[in-house]
């Protein structure tokens, strides 16, 4: 019979796997009773509206054969079973997310300490096995079907006998090498251990032939003198608790093995850097395991991601990524929720509109942001870790639905400030504000450096006053929608009311502003529509010049949406740019002298460099950089 090829990146895993050196083998029998229980999962939620599902709840099972003299290793289970199409598509395929993760860490080069770090499913087998054999009757078909493969090479696929639903995995196990006893895995001591370690959770009764040996009955008459004997018996016996691990306390249960069943169930390959727990026995109950991944996955900001925590009731699994449980601002959470308030029948679109989800799904928001908020406190270097991988996410819920999620999320934001340059939150802001300070102060730039030179700052600085340097390009949009945090505004320092100034002040402002009228006129004159305004600055101090805007859309927002890619029918988005003139620094005094000596040609070139510094220092384009160097180099001359 003609072998089948495995799909290119399927031989390469299964390549990787027959010639591992990995040394946590063992993490294959988790792997292959992981798939077991998840098949009886799908017959179960097929039983709940099929009646043609024989199998009674209680007697799904999951059953593990040491066989010492074939030398083989059997999983089997009374589950959904796979048609000869699955076989073909499943077993011959890379499915699972956490093998396509796998494959690209594989494909960077080291894999020797990254395979039990992940779920790699189904190939893990041959790790230990030189060859495998699958038979498998899914529900609702009368006949088999054999899957088999002794590696690399291709597998084969033919009908067989096989008179009840589920899946047998045959695994025939490697001759005993110097280093590696492969024999070790048809110990029923071992068997045993391993089955506690990784798949003790399991909710379906993992069931095996385990040696006893206990006390012989005393026999009717047997005297005081009777010394009692011991006896040998096999029995057949469940060896995991079955206890899902959210159901039990939290006390109970050591991060060792909720960081193992995150991995396991959700393939990533690094601990979870939180882990959030809850119980609720009010007007609905449920419980929740959710979980914070350590680093941003990586499909995290396209389409393909998918977010949703998986949803149970009383220990079946009704929906697997059930998106209405989870706010999208926190869409990078993982988890499950198990409440057994939900009838086991009802329909996908039913579900949505239940009141139980809807109070589920408000408890799971506050609850994940309780704990966010408890991380930035406790532990402030593993929440900028947090910060780091998802801050953006957060940042963009600020924004999304005209800031109906602001109140929620604001205690959560972190920006870098002046102060020491750390990352700060908008409460710690607020508590070190000293007295008198009125506005909560920061300015766009494209970093903290350039942040920190900015001619506009040096005012609101010298105050003094803390500020924050919003450098993420969606900054200047979060602000904007929050516009105040505990009753203080947020305030840009190229303000012109960024400061309070006295009647005094104001009235030396007002006559600087019209002497220095024939001047603005003629530098408008020059720039022509670059520029919307030129005006006297009320917000620098010692340098000559900068550009704000004015208007609703700011120079950032400008930058951003020159970026982004523009709606045509919005035309260019552009910033009405407003040139800001120092009347006090000596660039002014000679432009003012030239236009005085009538030299309108000189001026005018000083009017260039000005508004050329301006662009500069913004961060923003020139537009003829050849033009400015001339310009620069005849006044050289
Ligand atoms: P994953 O389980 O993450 O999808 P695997 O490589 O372990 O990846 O398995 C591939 C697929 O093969 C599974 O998704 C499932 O559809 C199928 N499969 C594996 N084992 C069984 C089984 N015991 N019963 C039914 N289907 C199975």
């Amino acid at each position: 019979m003609a072998k089948k090829q495995f799909k290119a990146e399927s031989k390469r895993l299964m390549d990787l796997m027959i010639n591992s050196i990995y040394t946590h083998k063992e993490i294959f029998l988790r792997e292959i009773i992981s798939n077991a229980s998840d098949a009886i999962d799908k017959l179960a939620y097929l039983g709940l509206t099929d009646d043609t599902v024989k199998t009674r709840r209680g007697d799904f099972r999951i059953t593990v054969t040491p066989d010492k003299e074939a030398r083989t290793l059997t999983v089997s289970d009374n589950g959904v079973g796979m048609t000869a199409g699955e076989l073909e598509q499943n077993l011959g395929t890379i499915a699972r997310s956490g093998s396509l993760q796998f494959k690209q860490e594989m494909e960077k080069g080291d894999t020797s300490d990254i395979i039990g770090q992940f779920g790699v499913g189904f190939y893990s087998a041959f790790m230990v096995a030189d060859k495998v054999t699958v038979i498998t009757r899914r529900h609702g078909e009368e006949t088999g079907h054999m899957w088999q493969s002794e590696g690399a090479d291709g597998y084969t696929i033919t009908d067989c006998e096989k008179d009840s639903d589920g899946t047998d995995v045959i695994m025939h196990l490697k001759p005993d090498t110097d280093d590696e006893k492969y024999g070790e895995y048809l110990e029923t001591h071992r068997l045993q251990e391993l089955i506690k370690k990784y798949s003790d959770y399991i909710r379906h009764p993992i069931r095996m032939v385990v040696e006893d040996y206990r006390q012989k009955e005393k026999p009717a008459g047997a005297g005081d003198d009777y010394k009692p004997e011991w006896e040998t018996v096999q029995e057949e016996k469940t060896i995991n608790s079955m206890v899902p691990l959210w159901q039990r306390p939290r006390s109970k249960v050591k991060q060792e093995e909720y960081d193992r069943f995150y991995e396991e169930k959700f393939g990533d390959w690094q601990a979870p850097l939180a882990t959030i727990t809850t119980s609720s026995e009010g007007t609905v109950t449920f419980k929740s395991l959710l979980f914070v991944p350590s680093a941003t996955p990586y499909d995290f900001y396209t389409r393909e991601y998918e977010k949703g925590l998986q949803l149970y009731s009383s220990g079946v699994l009704i929906m697997d990524k059930c998106a209405d449980l989870l706010p999208d601002c926190f869409r990078f959470v993982r988890g499950v929720v198990d409440s057994p308030d939900f009838s086991l029948n009802i329909s996908r679109e039913m579900l949505q509109h239940t009141r139980e989800l809807k109070v589920i799904a408000g408890a799971v928001e506050k609850k994940i942001k309780n704990e966010l908020v408890k991380l930035m406190k406790d532990d402030r270097e593993k929440y900028e870790k947090f910060w780091a991988a998802f801050g953006r996410q957060l940042k963009y819920s600020v924004v999304e639905g005209y800031g109906a999620k602001k109140d929620l999320l604001q205690d959560l934001l972190l920006f870098t400030s002046s102060k020491e340059g750390k990352l700060t939150s908008l409460a710690e802001y607020v508590e070190r504000m000293p007295e008198g300070q009125e506005f909560i102060y920061y300015v766009c730039a494209d970093d903290a450096a350039q942040a920190a030179r900015l001619p506009q700052v040096e005012r609101v600085a010298d105050k003094g006053y803390e500020i924050f340097y919003l450098t993420g390009e969606e900054d200047q949009f979060v602000v904007n929608t929050l516009a105040e945090v505990s009753g203080k505004k947020l305030k840009s320092v190229a303000d012109p009311d960024a400061l309070p100034e006295n009647d005094e002040e104001k009235a030396a402002q007002e006559k600087q502003a019209e002497d220095a009228k024939p001047v603005l006129a003629f530098v408008k004159e020059t720039l022509g529509d670059r520029i919307h305004e030129a005006r006297v600055s009320k917000i620098l101090k010692s340098a000559p010049v900068c550009m704000t805007a004015d208007g609703p859309m700011t120079l950032e927002m400008e930058k951003y949406f020159s970026r982004v890619e523009s709606n045509p029918m919005m035309g260019p988005m552009k910033a009405q740019r407003v040139l800001e003139l120092n009347p006090n620094a000596a660039p002014f005094a000679a432009l003012k002298n030239a236009l005085g000596a009538g030299d309108k040609d000189k001026a005018a070139k000083f009017v260039e460099i000005l508004y050329h510094q301006a662009l500069l220092i913004a961060g923003l384009p020139i537009e003829d950089a050849a033009a400015y160097t001339e310009l620069v180099c005849s006044l050289m001359e």
